[in-house]
């Protein structure tokens, strides 16, 4: 008991200064955000709602002036929190960044409105009030009414606590000082049944918990299978299937949007003889190496550089022409020649020859044909000596 206090009166002062989540723990909080918005926006509606079914029941079972005064200036109140709960959660969906503290604090301020508006409804019934003769019927659907409360609320701790004391604890105070028509015994039941929600919500907290945690750790295993089946294990560029699947949506888009495409065919030059000096290890370094140089020199995020065969790499431009693409072709040759890489302690110059093609009218779209004419121009830069680049036309 002496515990469970000094646990509230801490979430008390963790309201004013909440203490930071652990990193590894955001998703977690993230989708609890999420998932607590959901569950409150279906309730949120719930307490007018009750309270038009209890205040009608009890105007149309005793009626006076003053009870229907009451009831409606309750339900007036109830409506106006229930649009400014819809506000507070507008709010909270507005962040285009998760701010988990500010979020939360958000939710559990609306929580703990309609809970003391609720509250004050409880406290009528138990003071000399126009209320008093319903006492019953109203702790029955407070009882009720905060039972199903906290079935949506328990998947968070801290939302639980503040609902619990909000609703009950004027109550309970009033009853144990003897200001109230009802016995204080009526408090210490408050007071059982709030220990006892309290305590139930944890078995459905952690259920939650660790389902949510399985359901995230499953999304990433699927983005990391994903990155795996995109990419080039051994150099990290995309591989030839996510190449030739952009391509495929490249030329479609630009053709859609009329804006020009180029592709270019890297191939390293004597790449065999490096494989034959000084290893496949040495190989593999190298190819490495060429495609860090080949990445750094396209930073545009629409450009897709791929490894499409063992010395082989190819780079999608969409909205390059002719032009900028040579160019950038050769700042990319000359790039590679004047970054040699280290071998056994030296530097090892190493050039590549550079296969570029580019389409520019609509019916000029087409995968077959760029890599066909970006092949043919590879071969042109291969058979005029290597460490060139050439251009081949697409046409139809
Ligand atoms: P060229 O200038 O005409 O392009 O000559 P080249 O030697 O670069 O071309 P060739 O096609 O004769 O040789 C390519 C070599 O690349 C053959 C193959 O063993 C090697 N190779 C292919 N994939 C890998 C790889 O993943 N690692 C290593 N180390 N070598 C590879
Ligand atoms: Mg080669
Ligand atoms: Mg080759």
């Amino acid at each position: 008991m002496k515990r469970r206090l000094r646990e509230i009166f801490r979430g008390w002062h963790r309201m004013a200064e909440p203490a930071p989540v652990d990193a590894d723990q955001l998703p977690l909080e993230e989708q609890r955000l999420q998932d607590l918005s959901a569950r409150i926006r279906s309730g949120i509606l719930f307490y007018p709602v009750v309270w038009l079914l209890i205040g009608g029941i009890i105007v149309i079972k005793s009626p006076s002036q003053s009870k229907l005064v009451m009831s409606a200036a309750i339900f007036v109140l109830e409506v106006a929190i229930t649009a400014f709960r819809f506000h507070l959660l507008h709010k909270c969906a507005g962040y285009t960044h998760f701010h988990h503290t500010r979020q939360f604090r958000y939710i559990d301020l609306g929580v703990a409105l309609s809970a003391l508006c609720w509250s004050a409804i409880l406290l009528s019934s138990l003071m000399n009030t126009p209320f008093r003769e319903h006492y019953s019927l109203i702790i029955t659907a407070t009882l009720a009414l905060s039972s199903g409360a906290l079935i949506n609320l328990s998947i968070r701790k801290q939302t639980v606590r503040w609902y619990l004391i909000a609703l009950y604890s004027p109550s309970v105070i009033v009853l144990s000082l003897g200001w109230a028509d009802q016995p204080p015994g009526l408090g210490l039941v408050f007071l059982f049944y709030c220990l006892a929600m309290y305590h139930l919500t944890r078995l459905p907290r952690r259920e939650y918990e660790r389902a949510a945690l399985s359901n995230l750790q499953l999304q990433e295993q699927a983005r990391r299978l994903t990155e795996l089946s995109n990419n080039d294990a051994l150099t990290g560029l995309r591989n030839r299937r996510y190449f030739e699947t952009t391509l495929k949506q490249e030329c479609s888009r630009g053709q859609r949007l009329n804006y020009p495409l180029a592709l270019l065919i890297i191939d390293i030059d004597f790449f065999k003889t490096i494989n034959d000096e000084y290893g496949h290890m040495v190989g593999d370094h190298c190819l490495r190496h060429v495609a860090k140089v080949i990445s750094e020199e396209f930073l545009r995020a629409q450009d897709t550089v791929a490894r499409i065969g063992g010395e082989e790499f190819a780079v999608i431009l969409p909205g390059m022409n002719q032009s900028d693409a040579m160019a950038l072709a050769e700042t990319l040759r000359r790039s590679v020649y004047d970054n040699p890489f280290t071998v056994e302690g030296t530097q090892r110059t190493v050039s590549v020859s550079i296969g570029c093609s580019a389409s520019v009218h609509p019916h000029e779209y087409s995968p077959a044909s760029l890599m066909k004419h970006a092949d043919q121009a590879l071969y042109l830069s291969k058979s005029k000596g290597r460490n060139q680049v050439s251009f081949i036309e697409t046409k139809q």
